[in-house]
């Protein structure tokens, strides 16, 4: 029998989990695993958590990916996304505070990962440019363009893993006097450093996680104002003095922007922050995922096998409260499929399953309750498989908590500390607000005397 050949497109937490996945399986002496190529567009691990200062293109001519920005602190509690198989106590060897920087979480990400071993299944600087099926053969074709050769790659696979992020391709809305504003007008994809906004009065269109972490940020790197302007909802949440939220924006000109409710304001910056698209551009349209943001993206079996051809598989399609860990249950169920551990159930089984979810989905009328779905979509993939069980449901009670802690305040709710449902461990408080620490490196946070949490303390 010929050994089975599976591509990853993207070494991103998605991918690297997959790989992860058939490593555990390797070390726990599986024979005759499948060959695996996996194809990174950068040139290094960590897709989003990889921090580039370029903005539109990358030294080889391709979108830049990254859409992550200096002073980016964890927008949850570390504690929702421990792996269940590496914990932070392992990683760090003291308890560490709940909300760390982007260098600290991705020193945590890269630190369970053998380099040694994972590296040699990566080639780097080789974007996917195209995949086709043969009905026939029941083959992948990848096409793929190895910038560090100059030379285009041709290889046949049997299964195809898309693990290739869906917030990089910015979401850009169009409005009335744009091309006449005098300031800066850019997408929280090309946003960089805050510092760059410090005395301006900045104009964020959009009411979502975008809005509030930049606005969050533009205002503690000493913006003049924060204005944010939603289309439905408001974020609702007590800002400080200098941010402010506005109705839908209606148009500009010059440097006065009106909005929905007739109101109108002068600004040096508009951030679009607009979210993103599902954009795969290396693929054509009867293997092309098309969907919105959401928990349950339609045509995905389990969330990962493409329902007309289940030899496509996509890794991380879904919205994410849950993030590491829900890639590794999917990774690990992807995988045992592909052993053969797990059947695949007739395609009308599968359509019946992924309709069965999303109508769950469409009743969801509550963050909490979109929180618990999402829980009870990783245990459903974990329960087959050999995924170190980890209590899912306590982590989704820390989320709801992190809910109303930004609700009471969202200045502060990085200052709270929570407990670890993998370890048991209390995590350590900062000795200063968040809003005052500046540093984010990973050698300025490590050096900060982290107070230790009392184990009575309210938390
Ligand atoms: C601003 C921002 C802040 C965030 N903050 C947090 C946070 O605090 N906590 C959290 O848990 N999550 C956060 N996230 C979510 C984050 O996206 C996930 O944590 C995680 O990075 C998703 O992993 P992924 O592998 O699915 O995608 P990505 O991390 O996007 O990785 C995808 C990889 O695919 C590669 N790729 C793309 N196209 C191709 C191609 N054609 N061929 C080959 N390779 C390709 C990319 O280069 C990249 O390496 C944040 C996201 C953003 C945008």
């Amino acid at each position: 029998m010929t050994q089975k050949r599976i591509a990853i497109l993207g070494a991103g937490p998605s991918g690297l989990a997959q790989l992860r996945a058939f490593e555990a399986a390797r070390a726990a002496g599986v024979k005759d695993l499948p060959e695996i190529v996996c194809y990174e567009k950068q040139n290094d691990i960590g897709g989003m958590w990889n921090y580039t200062w370029r903005t539109g293109l990358d030294r080889n001519g391709e979108p830049v990916h990254g859409s992550m920005y200096r002073y980016l602190w964890s927008n949850g509690p570390k504690e929702c996304l421990e792996f269940a198989d590496y914990s932070f106590d392992e990683h760090f060897g003291r308890p560490i505070p709940s909300y760390p920087p982007r260098e600290v979480l991705k020193d945590y990400i890269m630190g369970r990962i053998d380099k040694r071993a994972i590296f040699n299944y990566i080639r780097f600087e080789c974007p996917a440019r195209w995949v086709t099926f043969d009905d026939e053969t029941k083959k992948f074709t990848v096409t793929v363009m190895n910038h560090k050769k100059g030379e285009q790659e041709v290889e046949e696979f049997d299964y195809v893993v898309v693990a290739t992020g869906h917030f990089s391709t910015p979401n850009m809305p169009y409005y009335e006097g744009l091309e006449q504003f005098p300031g800066r007008v850019l997408h929280a994809h090309d946003f960089r450093d805050a510092l760059e906004f410090a005395d301006q009065d900045v104009l964020l269109v959009g009411g979502s996680f975008s809005a509030e972490d930049i606005g969050t940020q533009c205002h503690k790197y000493g913006a003049k104002s924060v204005t944010i302007s939603y289309r439905s909802e408001p974020l609702g949440f007590e800002w400080p003095e200098g941010i402010e939220e506005r109705p839908l924006l209606t148009r500009l000109d010059g440097n006065t922007a009106y909005f929905k409710d007739g109101s109108s304001k002068q600004f040096d910056a508009v951030i679009m922050c607009t979210g993103y698209q599902f954009h795969f551009p290396f693929l054509p349209d009867e293997l092309r995922l098309q969907t919105n943001n959401c928990l349950y993206p339609d045509n995905l079996y389990k969330g990962v096998f493409f329902q007309s051809n289940p030899q496509l598989i996509y890794l991380g399609m879904q919205d994410q409260y849950f993030t590491f860990n829900m890639f590794d249950a999917q990774a690990w169920y992807v995988r045992d499929v592909i052993l053969g551990r797990i059947q695949l159930p007739s395609a009308p089984e599968r359509a019946a399953d992924i309709k069965a979810w999303r109508d769950r989905q469409d009743a969801l009328s509550s963050p909490n309750e979109c929180i618990d779905f999402q829980a009870q979509y990783i245990r459903d993939l974990m329960q087959p498989t050999d995924y170190p069980d980890f209590p899912i449901e306590k982590q989704a009670e820390l989320l709801k908590q992190w809910l109303l802690d930004k609700k009471e305040n969202i200045m502060t709710f990085r200052d709270k500390s929570y407990r670890s449902t993998i370890t048991g461990t209390m995590a350590a408080r900062l000795p200063k607000p968040w809003l005052e620490i500046k540093d984010d490196s990973l050698e300025g946070f490590m050096s900060l005397k982290f107070v230790e949490v009392e184990e009575t303390a309210d938390v």
